[in-house]
């Protein structure tokens, strides 16, 4: 079962496809996370994302599919992933197509209002992409990972003009995408308002309802 992820910045993508992935065994690849990995290794592809990244514009198309592309050929992606934060335009969407198969877009929709306040009490470790937020999921100790004891961190492109920009991004760029696979009967649209244990009860039902046909 291949599943797609769609919503603005900070619906809650990254913190379902982990529920999901933890309850079913699929592969969670998110490629914000891929590329904040290179960013803090310091690596050729890291270096070339990164004031992208922080001003909340997108990765060129070529980059982003080459990378999805191969991940998906690794070995722990066989029985079927969640891809979050991928496709997130039309050529994009296209060119997933080509090399994989979805299965199921889940669309998860949140106002701009809600993203902000989401985005702006977003709080991450950065070693693992654990991700908590300030009120509506709180570290057990304030600033610090619950695992690791490691501090927290507030991404740079959590800051509000970067946020802003990521929004009318997801407008011009990514709306496109849901239309594109709105046309091929694979959305699911889901309220994302709601405590985090409620929205994930809304996907668990989409999903119980999409593996009884
Ligand atoms: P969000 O919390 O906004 O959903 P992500 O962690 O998915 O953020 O992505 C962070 C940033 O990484 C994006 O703003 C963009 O710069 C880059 N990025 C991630 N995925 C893609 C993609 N599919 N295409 C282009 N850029 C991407
Ligand atoms: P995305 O991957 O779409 O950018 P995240 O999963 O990182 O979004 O969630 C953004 C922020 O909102 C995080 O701080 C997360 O803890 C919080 N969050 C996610 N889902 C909910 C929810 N249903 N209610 C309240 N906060 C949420």
């Amino acid at each position: 079962m291949n599943i797609v992820f769609l919503g603005p910045p900070g619906a809650g993508k990254g913190t379902m496809a982990e529920r999901v992935a933890d309850e079913t065994g699929l592969a969670h690849v998110s490629t914000g996370d891929i590329f904040r990995d290179n960013i803090r290794h310091e690596t050729e592809l890291g270096r070339k994302v990164k004031e992208l990244i922080d001003h909340g514009n997108l990765v060129p198309d070529s980059i982003t599919i080459e990378l999805v592309q191969d991940r998906l050929q690794e070995a722990d992606v066989q029985l079927g992933w969640i891809l979050d934060g991928f496709p997130r335009t039309r050529p994009q969407a296209e060119a997933l197509s080509d090399f994989a198969r979805v299965d199921l877009v889940i669309h998860l929709d949140l106002s701009d209002e809600e993203v902000i306040r989401r985005l702006s009490g977003r709080r991450v470790h950065p070693a693992s992409g654990r991700t908590y937020h300030i009120e509506y999921s709180p570290p057990k100790k304030d600033g610090f990972d619950d695992e690791t004891g490691e501090p927290l961190i507030k991404r740079d492109d959590d800051e509000e003009e970067s946020i802003r920009q990521r929004l009318s991004v997801y407008m011009s760029q990514t709306e496109p995408v849901i239309s594109y696979y709105r046309e091929k009967r694979l959305i699911v649209d889901v309220d994302a308002t709601g405590s985090i244990d409620a929205v994930a009860a809304k996907i668990h039902n989409v999903l119980e309802k999409h593996a009884a046909g």
